[in-house]
């Protein structure tokens, strides 16, 4: 087991003139910043110790919904103990947390790729430089989102990263979107290689996997789908509704056979009409996860804030990211398809189709402080509570508690 600590350098998040404040924060009126200072992203550090015992001192840790000042002690990787004063014996190590707030590391189960690097096409080296981006954007469990694409890469690609995983516990299962998606609503996928659900072919994908293969998009008007989806639901696998053109009583059948979640809200999918839900109404009329980008680009800030107020604690804060996020503007590709990113808006080259977006969860998290306008502390159930529990990692992480994860953003 492995200890992670994101430390975020001064001032990202109180990039103001006020002095954090702990009660403030407490109460959810602290002035967080909606600004985060880009220029200090490239001061984040990165400690990865293992198994070590550990003693975070004198931090103001988020416990609960509250920030309480307290030490935390943490033993391969797992907190065993909060308390206002532990004391250290010689071979534990102190982390000197004095001013510092201690935070919950951030969930993205949605994600192509960064640093230039993409799921679908990079090797295992091209994936680490992934992993170090998401490592030092405060991002402590992830689940590498690989494409539609033809059989022998997605095999290829998900095996690479089930294997990788044994380096990067960050990597807690693979999020697979697609090949059963619609080919009316394929977004940025390449349409010839879609195909229809086939338990067979999803077997196929997951054994090269080692079952690690934990999400799955699947479009519910396709044949055989529904049944499909409950079978999935059988072996374990988190079904989300998306890509799909499906009408309100399909999607809503989807979730009776067990799909928990729709991919990437109100993007690729049947909008809601006044004479049939579509897939986005019954994303809002259920009681399921929906996951949204937010960048503010995809889905309107206004539009978000409806969607916040609809699904409260449903929803899932996903980066969708691309491989040029944390790099300029410029051409790239996804899964191998030729992308123009502009102003930091990814789209198929030549078009106005979006391929991806180039956000990451550190400044999503931002977004969502300021779109919602919501206090930190709120804000960061999406990225961390909400996700974890569509996917059953709520025992794990997501929050700071004895017995889960010691993965932490420091910063202050
Ligand atoms: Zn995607």
């Amino acid at each position: 087991m492995v200890t992670s600590v994101y430390i975020t350098p001064k001032a990202v998040f109180y990039y103001t003139k006020n002095k954090p404040n702990c009660k403030a924060f407490a109460r959810g009126t602290c002035n967080v910043a909606s600004a985060i200072d880009k220029t200090c992203l490239k001061d984040y550090n990165y400690n990865k110790r293992y198994g070590q015992m550990i003693v975070y001192k004198n931090g103001s840790a988020l416990i609960g919904d509250k920030l309480v000042k307290t030490d935390i002690a943490a033993n391969h990787g797992r907190i065993i103990e909060i308390a206002p004063e532990i004391v250290p014996d010689e071979q534990t190590e102190v982390v000197d947390c004095t001013a510092r707030y201690i935070l919950p590391a951030l969930v993205d189960l949605h994600t192509h790729g960064a640093n230039g690097y993409d799921f679908n096409t990079a090797d295992k080296e091209g994936m680490k430089k992934i992993l170090e981006f998401y490592i030092s954007h405060g991002v402590g469990t992830v689940f590498p989102t690989v494409m539609t694409d033809a059989d022998e890469v997605i095999c290829r690609q998900v095996a690479l990263i089930a294997e990788l995983s044994r380096d990067y516990p960050e990597i807690k299962g693979i999020n697979l979107e697609g090949p059963f998606l619609s080919s009316e609503k394929c977004g940025a996928m390449p349409k010839q290689l879609l195909q229809q659900p086939s338990m067979d072919k999803f077997l196929t994908y997951q054994r090269a996997a080692e079952g690690k293969i934990k999400l799955i998009t699947v479009a519910p008007e396709l044949p055989n789908a529904l049944p499909f989806i409950s079978e999935l639901n059988d072996h374990k696998v988190t079904v989300s509704i998306g890509h799909s053109n499906a009408d309100g009583d399909t999607a809503q059948r989807a979730l009776k056979a067990g799909a928990k979640s729709f991919t990437h809200w109100g993007n690729a999918m049947s909008q809601l009409d006044r004479l049939d839900l579509g897939v986005a109404g019954a994303g809002l009329l259920s009681d399921a996860f929906c996951e949204i980008i937010a960048d503010g680009k995809h889905v309107h800030p206004d539009v978000f804030r409806l969607l916040y107020k609809n699904k409260g604690d449903k929803l899932i804060g996903i980066t969708d990211s691309m491989m040029a996020t944390g790099l300029g503007d410029g051409d790239y590709t996804l899964a191998g398809t030729a992308v123009t990113v502009q102003n930091g808006d990814a789209f198929l080259k030549g078009t106005t189709k979006r391929a991806g977006s180039t956000l990451d969860a550190y400044q999503g998290l931002a977004n969502t402080v300021s779109m919602l306008n919501l206090p930190l502390n709120r804000a960061l159930n999406l990225w961390t509570v909400n996700p974890a529990r569509l996917v059953g990692l709520s025992d794990l992480v997501g929050t700071i508690a004895v017995g889960k994860h010691a993965d932490f953003i420091l910063f202050g």
